[in-house]
């Protein structure tokens, strides 16, 4: 399946109640041909106005940060757990996730990365728990990369703490930044 077609699949999808409040879903936005792909944990309310990730406040953090070490936004791939906007911007149920996650799937295998991001402590552990890894606390994980196999082969994941929770506490820009430099 190409991204293209996991896109549609998602923009139609009411698998899950969040489809009755979103504007629109987010399947992702970026490079098909990245080896890096970030995940979030599910759209906010700009993402939702717009049908990309990441365009609010921490995603232009997010983005400014990638520049300042040199990685253009348009190079990597960015997508969510979920792919609607929870109401509120409350956290995804278990439920939510695990209707939406077969296209989260289904887009890593076409991605096939080298690198997977996950932004944030819901993404990180539900990334290592996909992978049978523990997790141990976002402060904690922050810029740790792990290998794990996967069908697509060999991945490095490397978590980073999420730009929103640091534009809620500036002192973690310098921690942000350093797990970034990870990537390159
Ligand atoms: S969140 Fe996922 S499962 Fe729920 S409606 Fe949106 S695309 Fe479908």
């Amino acid at each position: 399946m190409t991204l293209d077609e996991i896109a549609k699949m998602i923009r139609s999808c009411d698998k899950c109640p969040l489809s009755k409040e979103r504007t629109q879903a987010v399947p992702g936005d970026g490079n098909p041909k990245s080896r890096v792909v970030f995940i979030g944990e599910a759209p906010g309310f700009w993402e939702d106005k717009e049908g990309i990730p990441f365009v609010g406040r921490g995603g232009k953090l997010l983005t400014k940060k990638l520049e300042s070490i040199g990685i253009l936004r348009k190079d990597v791939f960015i997508t969510n757990i979920a792919k609607c906007r929870p109401p509120d911007n409350r956290r995804p149920t278990k439920e939510e996730v695990a209707l939406c996650t077969p296209y989260l799937n289904a887009q890593l295998e076409t991605l096939a990365p080298e690198i997977i991001v996950p932004l944030g402590a819901t993404s990180g552990e539900f990334i290592f728990k996909k992978y049978g890894l523990t997790w141990t606390g976002m402060l904690k994980e922050n810029g740790v990369e792990k290998r794990i196999n996967t069908i697509f082969g060999e991945v490095k994941i490397i978590p980073v703490i999420h730009p929103a929770a640091v534009l809620r506490n500036p002192h973690r820009t310098d921690m942000f930044v350093d797990a970034l430099k990870k990537l390159i």
